[in-house]
């Protein structure tokens, strides 16, 4: 039996969940495009460690917020690998703020990185899922679009916004054949709550049922089974360990 692997583009792959999904995702036998922005040292140790195992990885640097740069990344992965089978939207920041504080620059910084990145990103892959009636994407949201963030209006505004892209578009696109989920984790350890001390950590943590703070791996897994299953489409899966319950 032929098992035919896939072609898959991780945004924001260099660090934290998006490292953690690429690594498992290689690690599986898939094909990966590690894209990254900034963290240009990290994503070749990743590329050259995965290399050496024989995994089949290349790196992409782009700016997700910038249409051009989401064009050529598209353009890079089908060159390197002749189609793309999945697409998962992960690059994003945070910002935590008090919603009188906000400026303009950071609620359009948020909205272009966050959530017109997705529309970039899916729109230059969409065209050719939708030639080859096939294909699979998955957004990462998060509890904040389900619930709110108090100090993290903008950010949970384009969460919400990515869940409601996800519906609508797996409407759209099932009939060609192309599946659109969004994974909405609780917290993880990654750089993106480095700003939280120990003490308020703890508190987290007692707030969650299951006791602990989550671990890029438990989203990665989640991403995993997205890219395997063949039935869930326009879906919003929430690992957070029952943090938020809905
Ligand atoms: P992180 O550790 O801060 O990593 C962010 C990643 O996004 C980095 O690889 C970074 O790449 C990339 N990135 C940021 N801006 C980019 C841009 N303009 N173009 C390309 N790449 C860009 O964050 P994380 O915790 O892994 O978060 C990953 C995703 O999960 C985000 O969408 C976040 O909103 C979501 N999420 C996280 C949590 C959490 O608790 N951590 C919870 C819910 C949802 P460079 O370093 O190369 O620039």
């Amino acid at each position: 039996m032929i098992i035919m692997s896939k072609n898959i583009i991780v945004t924001g792959g260099s660090r934290g969940i998006g490292e953690a999904i690429v690594r498992m995702l290689a690690e599986s036998g898939y094909n990966v495009i590690l894209n990254y922005n900034k963290s240009e040292d990290l994503a070749n140790n990743i590329k050259e460690e995965l290399k050496n195992k024989g995994y089949n990885i290349e790196i992409f640097k782009a700016d997700v917020s910038k249409r051009e740069e989401c064009k050529k990344l598209v353009d890079y992965s089908i060159e390197k690998f002749g189609n793309i089978d999945v697409l998962i939207n992960n690059a994003g920041i945070s910002q935590i703020k008090m919603f009188t504080d906000l400026t303009d620059d950071d609620w359009n910084n948020m909205i272009q990185t966050n959530l017109n990145s997705v529309f970039y990103m899916t729109q230059e892959v969409a065209h050719h899922m939708i030639k080859q009636h096939n294909g699979n994407i998955i957004n990462i949201s998060s509890v904040w679009g389900l619930v709110g963030g108090s100090c993290e209006v903008h950010y949970s505004t384009v969460k919400a916004a990515i869940n409601g892209f996800t519906k609508a578009l797996a409407k759209e696109l099932g009939p060609s054949n192309i599946k659109v989920n969004a994974i909405a984790p609780g917290i993880i350890n990654t750089d993106m709550n480095k700003e939280i001390d120990k003490e308020d950590m703890e508190n987290l943590k007692n707030e969650i049922p299951l006791g602990k703070i989550g671990q890029p791996t438990d989203i990665a897994r989640c991403a995993k089974w997205l890219v395997e299953d063949e039935f869930t489409t326009g879906q919003i899966i929430s690992p957070n360990g029952g943090w938020v319950i809905i």
